[in-house]
């Protein structure tokens, strides 16, 4: 049977399964083929969280399903070797004259297919799921040279969009409501959490297919809980909305232990992949807020992130790239320890960390920062490797976010960049802003006794090591000057404390 030429060849990615893709948009159903590759050889490209596979696999079958109720023709390819030898078949058997394709997100992806496709014709379209362009960015930098940070650029999009304004001037009369983000999570404080989606049929025959394929991978794919389509993914949304939205700002960098979500939204997997999209959810919260069902501070906080640093980051890597994951500008080579896979360590902020990521694929923001790349960067662990690290294990993880929140937010790798000041933080802090420290081994008070926090030894020993760099630094002088009062037999024996953490292996 001879299959009809169909003039137009839509490709659409794992991470871009939307009805607004904006290159399905531009295609007509009768004259176009949808080609969907499942790569077994780009899910092995990293050690994947096992749950992480099985979500992009599940939402790109769900979608093409979805597609083909709408009357769309689907070419899907299960389980193929690779892109390159589907990508042939499928050439091969609709001859398009021409394909379209979203912009990808991650640059060595995008290389990867562009130069798979070389000499043919294609039709890149702008990405569906960001809000500003290039030039929005580009053109608040005064020199090529100069950096644009998070509060300005995030001003511009609020500006942009009209979301939280009230005609040119910021609704509430500030734009920024941060300071009353920071509370300490009271000792009572209730938990709603995320709803949960058992798995369907189709997940559960991606889960067959991921345990097949990449049994090797770390995670579980035992009790799966993700929205896998763009109507539960808008259930988990509402649910947000009307559970946890009130208390997200408040307690926003507070950590409890067993508590992996906390008042956070759990909605980057479904953004991430499209099918949610973020204007949507901005204007949503702006909505709560109107409606006077949630307060300014949580409204403006949860919207920061979206039309803030989310499109901040997104900015940022594709100014940067490819130099950008390169950078290592605090000269960090330490391997990453054993715990980061096996979560076993004596830490119990970061034993609760870890198990969150290993059956979840996720920590929340504070846990990611202020825990888990925290102690990368106090420990001097190599930029790239805890990258990879990161990229590997979470379920939201993409190059064009995870580069500029682990090599720049988290370990002041990009010199500055992202942070002016490296989010470095002692035992002290992690004390306040959870209650882990009273059910740990470790003293969260000392830090060169037999069973001193980890966390205070590497603080003070990552100070010292970088006091020159961060003489420069404004921000720092406080901090420096404190380091300047401490007699000199403290900071050796804070020196030999951090040599034999790391040369025992960090059995911790
Ligand atoms: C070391 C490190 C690694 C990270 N890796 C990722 C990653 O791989 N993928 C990812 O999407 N986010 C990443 N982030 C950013 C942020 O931690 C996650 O987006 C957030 O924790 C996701 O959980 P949530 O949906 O519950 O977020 P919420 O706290 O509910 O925030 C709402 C939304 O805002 C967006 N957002 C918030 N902060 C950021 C940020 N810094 N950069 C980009 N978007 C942001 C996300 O879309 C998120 O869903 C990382 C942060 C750090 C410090
Ligand atoms: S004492 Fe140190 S290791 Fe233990 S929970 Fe507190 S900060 Fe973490």
């Amino acid at each position: 049977m001879s299959v009809p030429t169909r003039s137009v060849t839509v490709w659409i990615t794992g991470d871009q399964c939307a009805m607004s893709n904006t290159a399905l948009m531009a295609a007509q159903q009768d004259s176009s083929t949808v080609l969907m590759i499942e790569s077994v050889q780009r899910g092995g490209k990293l050690k994947y969280h096992k749950k992480k596979l099985v979500l992009i696999y599940s939402i790109m079958r769900h979608f093409a399903d979805e597609l083909r109720q709408a009357g769309w023709n689907v070419d899907y390819y299960r389980e193929a070797p690779d892109f390159a030898s589907a990508l042939e078949q499928h050439l091969q058997k609709f001859q398009p004259n021409e394909l379209y394709l979203m912009e990808q997100t991650e640059y060595e992806q995008a290389q990867t297919l562009m130069s798979m496709l070389e000499g043919r014709a294609v039709k890149i379209f702008r990405h569906c799921n960001f809000i500003s362009n290039r030039a929005d960015f580009d053109n608040l930098h005064r020199a090529e040279s100069a950096r644009v940070t998070m509060e300005t650029f995030y001003r511009a999009m609020r500006r942009k969009t009209g979301v939280l304004m009230d005609g040119v001037h910021p609704l509430g009369g500030a734009w920024n409501f941060d300071k009353e983000n920071r509370e300490a999570p009271p000792k009572n404080l209730t938990i709603n959490s995320p709803l949960a989606f058992p798995p369907d049929r189709t997940t559960i025959e991606v889960i067959r297919m991921v345990e097949k394929h990449f049994g090797g991978h770390p995670g579980t794919t035992t009790n799966w809980r993700y929205a896998v389509t763009r109507t539960d993914a808008l259930e988990a949304a509402r649910d947000f909305f009307d559970s946890r939205l009130n208390n997200f700002g408040r307690y926003q960098d507070a950590m409890i232990a067993g508590e992996p979500f906390l008042n956070h939204s759990l909605l980057s997997p479904y953004i991430n992949t499209c099918l949610l999209n973020p204007l949507e959810l901005c204007r949503e919260a702006e909505n709560r807020y109107l409606l006077k069902q949630a307060p300014l501070n949580s409204v403006e906080g949860f919207i920061r992130q979206l039309i803030g640093w989310r499109e901040f980051v997104w900015r940022v890597y594709w100014r940067l790239m490819p130099e950008y994951k390169t950078r290592n500008s605090l000269n960090a080579t330490a391997g990453l320890p054993d715990f980061y896979y096996t979560g076993k360590t004596k830490m119990r902020c970061m034993q609760d960390a870890l198990s969150g990521v290993l059956e979840h694929g996720y920590a929340h923001h504070i846990a990611r920062l202020m825990l888990l790349g925290n102690f990368a960067l106090i420990a001097g662990l190599d930029p790239l490797e805890t990258n990879n690290w990161f990229h590997e294990m979470f379920v939201d993880g993409y190059d064009w976010v995870m580069v500029p929140n682990v090599i720049g937010m988290s370990l002041h790798a990009d010199g500055g960049y992202v942070g002016t000041k490296p989010y470095a933080a002692s035992a002290n802090y992690i004390n306040k802003m959870s209650n882990y420290c009273k059910g740990c081994p470790y003293n969260p008070k000392t830090a060169v006794e037999a069973d001193s926090c980890p966390f205070n030894s590497l603080y003070w020993d990552f100070l010292l090591r970088h006091h020159d760099e961060f003489s420069r630094n404004q921000r720092m002088s406080m901090i420096l000057r404190q380091l300047e009062t401490k007699p000199l037999n403290w900071i050796q024996a804070i020196q030999s404390k951090a040599k034999s953490l790391r040369s025992g292996g960090w059995d911790i």
